[in-house]
């Protein structure tokens, strides 16, 4: 909290810190949060219990007691404030909290359950109430573990709230625990990435588990057919034109919405994405990113201000493994696919820029060096397109953007722009904020750090695409139509388009650092978690991703 920390600590935050250090920093301090299985589990088992009763009856109060649920109560002595789901009385007052999982076979509670318990012991005791046990009820094994309120309770909470608040006034997240069995059932797993950490810190020289999905489950929607309308029904986002119900699809299994050009959304269908934690983004019709909208933003206010910090700073130390891995991602590409090989000449030269990036010392030597790189790298572009009247037309104008010339130029343009939208979703679901660029000049309107962080992933994602739908048959040259801006997609070639795009999003690479294979769209993810890692200084490199 940085000197800054609320006056009160949750008692259920000295649950989570007693369990895991970092966890508790990331949600405390951090205002992390990710739902799983276990915690929705929880809030259902909550639901119940969650809602307040009676008033609490005074300490002095005589006679029986009714059923007292959900107690708040805070205390600034002991600087805690908590909701107890359930407060007894017969001769002494007994704070009871449910746990939706099993009680430990030794017959004591868990040690994180223990302080939260016992924080509520004191909360009681400091308003009054005579306490000398707290009750926990564990659900899955019907058992009810007694935790004694005594010197030795009142001494381990004191030790407890003072270990949590020096982590809580700490810099950055304590590191990860190490090959932890409570990892894969954490729910901040997907955000903590704890071995892909202590990999990189060399705290660990073991192998990364995969401790998240591959591929996420949600998949992005796109409104492409001008007029339509976005709206809610039944936990379903539909999209209708004309009365006509054109699609349906689960909110829970989106995770953006693209509406493209002339395309309405409804209040309630944005409350609800938002709810769900989906943006929208709205586009050009020929794929221009224009603006998005989010629910609250991230709150991590500490990670915010160290990426401006990088931004004033110039972030050169983060530009140069982007580029270099671009270069090298573009050599890759030209050698796996090039018909009859690229001279070794211009190969050796893109291997030499490549590392020639990792001196650059200023931002217009590092755009000159990745400048040069492209050059060569399109000059042989044209070569890996089959066919030969739409390679002729890309070689006879080279890499244009605005307009676009030829088919190859409009599919670039276009996949970059899809990529674009991607890694500002990637951004935003990390909490960085993608306008705030390191190496890309800070424009209104342009999301610099994502065209930063894209860099990478260009070779590997959007121009891999490009290839592949022209090779494979998917767009051709009817694909496409001349218009006063240049050449553009029809209507139908940019839906065969986005599909081979989403297709090569769904595929998996083997992670060059990790070792596991994940998609590219979850890659993403995890390249802006690091790249957040180095912005706080929990990691010293921005380490990026480079196919062999
Ligand atoms: S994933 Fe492991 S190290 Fe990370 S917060 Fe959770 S329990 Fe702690």
């Amino acid at each position: 909290m940085n000197g800054d920390e609320p006056e009160l600590l949750p008692a259920r935050m000295l649950n989570e810190f007693t369990f895991c250090p970092r966890l508790f920093y990331l949600e405390w301090v951090s205002a992390e949060w990710a739902p799983n299985d276990d915690t929705a589990a929880g809030d259902f088992d909550h639901r119940a219990i969650a809602k307040p009763s009676v008033p609490l009856p005074d300490p002095d109060h005589d006679g029986p007691w009714p059923a007292v649920r959900a107690v708040a109560l805070s205390d600034p002595g002991w600087g805690l404030t908590g909701i107890i789901d359930r407060v007894d009385h017969d001769d002494e007052t007994v704070p009871v909290d449910y746990k939706t999982g099993s009680a430990p076979r030794n017959g004591h509670a868990w040690p994180a359950d223990r302080i939260q318990i016992l924080a509520q012991a004191a909360l009681l005791e400091s308003a009054g109430y005579p306490v000398n046990h707290g009750e926990l009820y564990y659900r899955k094994s019907h058992r009810r573990v007694d935790v004694a309120w005594d010197d030795e309770g009142r001494r381990d909470l004191r030790t407890a709230i003072a270990n949590a608040r020096n982590t809580a006034a700490g810099l950055r997240p304590p590191p990860p625990l190490e090959d932890s069995p409570k990892c894969p059932r954490c729910s901040l797993v997907g955000i903590c990435l704890p071995d892909e950490h202590n990999l990189l810190t060399a705290r660990s020289a073991r192998s990364p588990r995969r401790l998240v999905p591959r591929d996420p489950d949600q998949r992005p929607v796109y409104v492409l057919e001008q007029g339509a309308s976005v709206g809610v029904d039944g936990g379903r986002l539909s999209i209708t034109r004309q009365g006509e119900e054109l699609e349906s699809i689960r909110l829970l299994d989106v995770s953006q919405v693209n509406l493209y050009g002339n395309v309405q959304v409804t209040t309630q269908a944005l409350r609800q994405l938002w709810a769900h934690g989906a943006p929208v983004l709205w586009l050009s019709r020929t794929g221009w990113l224009d603006g998005w909208s989010q629910g609250q933003p991230s709150k991590n206010v500490d990670l915010r201000r160290a990426q401006l910090s990088a931004h004033i700073a110039g972030g050169l130390g983060l530009a140069r493994p982007m580029i270099a891995a671009k270069i090298r991602n573009q050599r890759t590409l030209l050698m796996r696919n090039h018909p009859s090989g690229v001279p070794a000449s211009e190969l050796t030269s893109l291997r030499e820029l490549s590392h020639q990036c990792e001196n650059a010392q200023r931002r217009d030597e590092l755009m000159g060096i990745e400048g040069t790189a492209a050059r060569i790298y399109f000059d042989h572009f044209g070569s890996l397109i089959r066919d030969e009247e739409i390679a002729g037309l890309f070689d006879r104008h080279g890499r244009t953007r605005r307009p676009p010339t030829d088919p190859v130029n409009a599919a670039l343009s276009y996949a970059y722009a899809l990529l674009t939208k991607d890694v500002v979703t990637a951004c935003l679901g990390v909490g960085l904020d993608p306008y705030l660029g390191m190496l890309h000049a800070a424009r209104f309107g342009r999301p610099s750090l994502a065209l930063d962080l894209q860099e990478e992933f260009r070779p590997l994602i959007a121009e891999s695409t490009v290839l592949r739908a022209f090779n494979n048959g998917e767009i051709g040259i009817g694909s496409f139509r001349q218009t006063s801006s240049g050449t553009a997609f029809t209507d139908t070639g940019r839906r065969k388009f986005i599909e081979s795009y989403e297709r090569r999003m769904e595929e998996e690479l083997r992670h060059p650092v990790f070792g596991y294979r994940i998609s590219y769209r979850r890659t993403l993810e995890v390249q802006a978690r690091i790249l957040a890692a180095v912005l706080i200084g929990e990691l010293e490199d921005y380490t990026a991703v480079v196919t062999r």
